[in-house]
């Protein structure tokens, strides 16, 4: 099914882009067999662009009005907001398409063997069919469990902090900031999230609207904007405040001594997670974000993760493989 379909500006827009450009240009590099994804490829990009264009429209002019804190530096959200459409408009998505694809292949026609799938939550329950709706908040609920179980894991271990902590790095937290991540973190999430989908049956119209209501949200929560959702609210979505209190430094995300894990907020968007796992910290404070070891020690030193999108990658690969200890002080 294509989600598009439903709205014939899109779906015409999707048809013309394929037809006059990408389709041509598949033929073209003799990627001929890929062009049924390379139509669905069209519908990710459109709806990468819808999403940049609302994003833009609604949470820049809010940024303005109610920010929490005076952007100090300028450059830091021009360079979230590459890292925003390298993700949103599916540059990143072909690259592990072509490496991925043949594999999820595979992985999909074991999971649907003979035509059955043992874990589609669609079939759990016959009362929600004929309630697309509900379903939908299912999917979006269980996918979001699977969510708070990676975010956990990002910070449990050291390893998978070094690339996390890039995300964590952003002292200027602004409306793109959520797709400010490692690109090897960022691979490893993708291919998560779409094995969970595939094995509780989400279809793939299905999976691109769940995919773009989460992005959407997540926008939202990084913006440097004062809002909150009130103490009812606050406890059913993640909101800005909430997911600040996440990135504050000292508090939100760090690891207190060795096994332990600290911090608060890791839900991605429905706090219950973290009501449920102990981890939910309400404050009314709109706090600043950073890590500790940004901030310089009394001998001077500082951890520096990186001003441009190359320096943040090389230094996060770095700090994976051990090299940067000497800044850990
Ligand atoms: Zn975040
Ligand atoms: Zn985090």
């Amino acid at each position: 099914m294509n989600f598009l379909s439903d709205f014939s500006f899109f779906s015409d827009l999707q048809a013309w882009i394929f037809e006059s450009i990408v389709q041509p240009l598949i033929f073209q590099v003799g990627l001929g067999e890929f062009v049924e994804d390379a139509f669905h490829g069209v519908e990710w990009f459109l709806m990468g662009v819808a999403e940049l264009l609302l994003l833009f429209v609604v949470l820049r002019p809010l940024e303005a009005l109610i920010p929490v804190h005076k952007i100090s530096d300028p450059y830091a959200r021009w360079n979230d907001f590459m890292y925003t459409a390298l993700h949103r408009l599916g540059i990143f998505s072909v690259v592990i398409f072509l490496l991925l694809d043949p594999f999820l292949d595979s992985l999909t026609a074991l999971l649907h063997l003979q035509g059955m799938n043992p874990f589609n939550l669609d079939n759990l329950w016959s009362a929600m069919q004929g309630h697309p709706v509900l379903v939908f908040l299912l999917y979006l609920l269980v996918l979001d469990f699977f969510d708070y179980g990676y975010h956990r894991a990002e910070h449990q271990f050291t390893w998978w902090w070094a690339l996390h902590s890039l995300h964590h790095s952003q002292r200027n937290m602004n409306l793109w900031s959520d797709n400010r991540n490692h690109l090897l973190d960022d691979v490893l999430r993708d291919i998560y999230m779409g094995l969970i989908a595939i094995a509780i049956g989400v279809q793939p119209g299905q999976y691109i609207m769940l995919v773009v209501v989460s992005r959407m949200l997540q926008s939202l929560q990084h913006a440097n904007v004062r809002i909150h959702f009130g103490v009812v609210g606050e406890r059913l979505l993640v909101s800005p405040r909430y997911h600040r209190t996440h990135h504050a430094i000292g508090l939100g995300h760090e690891t207190h001594g060795k096994g332990s894990i600290g911090g608060h907020n890791f839900a991605v968007l429905f706090p219950v997670w973290d009501i449920l796992f102990g981890t939910a910290l309400f404050s009314k404070t709109y706090f600043l974000t950073g890590i500790r070891d940004q901030l310089p020690f009394p001998d001077g030193c500082s951890r520096e993760y990186g001003q441009g999108f190359w320096s943040q990658q090389w230094l996060g690969l770095r700090r994976l493989l051990g090299f940067d200890k000497e800044q850990n002080k």
